[in-house]
């Protein structure tokens, strides 16, 4: 059975991945998250953005997402109604997913990088990751590698899974100096 991670720790340590990105990773401000990604949203994210929006919750599920029969999820209409000009028109409040896209913390003690092929901030950290391993954990490395724990930076896979142990390891790196 896979060993859960507390949620108050997770959420620490995504705060603390997010931060490190931001100063860390430049945003290319493309717009692609805004307009080609499932982003799920809960329930604090929909009470939050519809109250500032001025409209009830109704109107705004209606407006602006869609419910996913399959996942049993609320979605993000997609490109998203709240992007102009590709800049996002509710950056202060907006959904959780959008502030943690695109390296995502999970409780199965997983990390997952997403669109490595197209966001340049994900790129970036990936890549950078990438160095600090091949000079940091050669061995642990090769063996991650050689079992395909996670992709070459030249593969065609678009998401990175990757342990959580080896991702802390490198954000406490990157905080270092
Ligand atoms: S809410 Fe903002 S950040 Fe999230 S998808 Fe829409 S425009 Fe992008
Ligand atoms: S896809 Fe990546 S680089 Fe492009 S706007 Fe989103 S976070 Fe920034």
């Amino acid at each position: 059975m896979v060993r859960k991670t507390p949620k108050k720790l997770l959420k620490k340590f995504q705060n603390e991945v997010n931060n490190t990105i931001y100063d860390f990773s430049d945003c290319s401000i493309c717009g692609i998250c805004c307009k080609d990604e499932t982003l799920t949203m809960k329930e604090p994210d929909i009470n939050r953005i519809s109250r500032k929006l001025a409209i009830d919750k109704k109107s705004f599920l209606n407006q602006y997402t869609h419910y996913n029969i399959e996942t049993e999820e609320t979605v993000m209409n997609m490109p998203c109604p709240l992007l102009k000009d590709n800049r996002c028109t509710i950056y202060d409040i907006r959904p959780e997913i959008c502030r943690n896209f695109p390296v995502f913390i999970l409780e199965e003690g997983i990390v997952i990088i997403n669109n490595i092929e197209e966001c340049a901030k994900a790129t970036h950290f990936f890549e950078s990751f990438l160095d600090f391993c091949s000079k940091r954990y050669q061995d642990h490395y090769k063996n991650l590698i050689k079992n395909n724990h996670f992709p070459k930076s030249d593969s065609s896979v678009k998401n990175a899974v990757l342990p959580i142990k080896l991702i802390a390891a490198f954000i406490i790196w990157l905080n270092k100096d």
